[in-house]
């Protein structure tokens, strides 16, 4: 058996004496570390805990000088602080924000730079128009319309737009407007059948023996189909000036096409005619509302002359505009519903009389557009026997 070593007195004093020492040595760092560190900061003396870091400075805010800002593409400052961090030097050296300050560090501040905004790109769709080509009352797509792409760069934060650059240029849709030659005219009458004047309109077309068309809107076409069927009973061109009077630039592309199928069907059902003739509410088309026509296999007939009845300006004003603007191949545009007509009803024996006085010559669209079509095919005709004798 071996007897540990007893201990002598000394050695335990020994054993005493260290335990203190690293006690007291440890008090002496921990005092050490609770001391503040003297650091000069922008030229200021500053007491910071120990362990601070220049982060932890410069979150105090005790840097002078300041994060860069958040600049827009435009120069404009969206955010004071939103840019980069002041950079910073520790004794004359630059050093990462990370790091410790130690006794006597002397620390200088320089403003951060700043941060341009991030831009981001967009494709946006360029709006296409219709261009018209003469001004005739027929009509006929030339060429069908399509938007253009452009690429926009813009600030993300700003919305600045800084450049827009055409990817795909527009194209517009074409529509050519024209008119047969001869010495012609169209009498057409719009937003009937109205009980009490259309009739009396009618009166007067058979008195004179003129043929009109009458572009009804189909509502009122099914609610009075009797005299629908009249018009066309008694030799007129029937058209459909849609279901019920809207305007097409309003619409999008399905209402328009309801609006057109509707209208023709009520006309066609009240009359027993077939018709491709519609006249848009108001004249007014844009490029989507020309694409329905297209697709919809429809002639879209419009006016060159526009005798102002709606606005009831007195039987011989009516007369008198309509005077000043005829041409050979004019399309004139009346009322027989939408509101009291009895100025159209009194003007139309006058107007008829001074056209005929002009030697004027009454059509219906319908004829119309079968005159332009003879003139088409005896020009291409004449064309054609040209080149033979040409080349014989
Ligand atoms: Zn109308």
């Amino acid at each position: 058996v071996v007897k540990p070593p007893r201990r002598s007195g000394l050695a335990r004093v020994a054993v005493l004496g260290g335990t203190t020492l690293l006690i007291l040595l440890a008090l002496l760092g921990g005092w050490a570390a609770a001391q503040p560190t003297r650091v000069v900061v922008d030229g200021q003396t500053r007491y910071v805990p120990s362990g601070t870091t220049l982060y932890d400075l410069q979150k105090s805010g005790a840097l002078a000088s300041p994060k860069g800002r958040l600049v827009g593409v435009n120069g404009e400052v969206l955010l004071a602080d939103g840019g980069f961090d002041p950079s910073v030097r520790r004794n004359g050296e630059p050093c990462t924000i990370s790091q410790r300050l130690f006794p006597g560090d002397v620390i200088e501040s320089r403003p951060g730079t700043d941060r341009r905004e991030s831009v981001i790109l967009t494709d946006v769709p360029l709006p296409y128009r219709t261009r018209y080509e003469g001004n005739g009352p027929l009509t006929e797509m030339k060429t069908l319309g399509a938007p253009g792409v452009a690429r926009q760069t813009r600030g993300l934060v700003s919305g600045f737009e800084i450049t827009s650059t055409v990817l795909t240029k527009p194209t517009d849709t074409v529509i050519v407007r024209s008119r047969p030659s001869g010495k012609v005219v169209a009498l057409t009458f719009d937003d009937g059948p109205w009980p009490g004047q259309t009739d009396k309109i009618l009166d007067v077309l058979a008195e004179e023996q003129v043929p009109a068309t009458f572009f009804m809107v189909g509502k009122y076409a099914s609610r009075y189909p009797g005299l629908a069927r009249r018009v066309a009973r008694e030799g007129h061109d029937v058209g459909s000036h849609s279901w019920s009077h809207p305007a097409f630039r309003e619409l999008k592309a399905k209402a328009i096409r309801r609006e057109i199928n509707r209208g023709r069907q009520a006309v066609e059902k009240a009359t027993g005619h077939r018709t491709a003739w519609i006249r848009p509410p108001y004249g007014s088309m844009d490029p989507l509302a020309w694409e329905q026509v297209r697709e919809l296999k429809v002639h879209a007939v419009l006016w060159d002359v526009d005798s102002r009845d709606w606005s009831k300006p007195g039987v011989r004003r009516i007369e008198k505009t309509v005077m000043r603007q005829v041409r050979p191949g004019s399309v004139i545009l009346f009322h027989d519903g939408g509101g009291k007509r009895a100025q159209t009803i009194r003007a139309l024996p006058q107007v008829i009389k001074s056209l005929r006085k002009k030697g004027y010559q009454f059509v219906t669209v319908d004829e119309l557009y079968q005159l332009k079509a003879d003139a088409k095919s005896q020009k291409k005709a004449k064309a054609a026997e040209s080149k033979q004798s040409k080349d014989s």
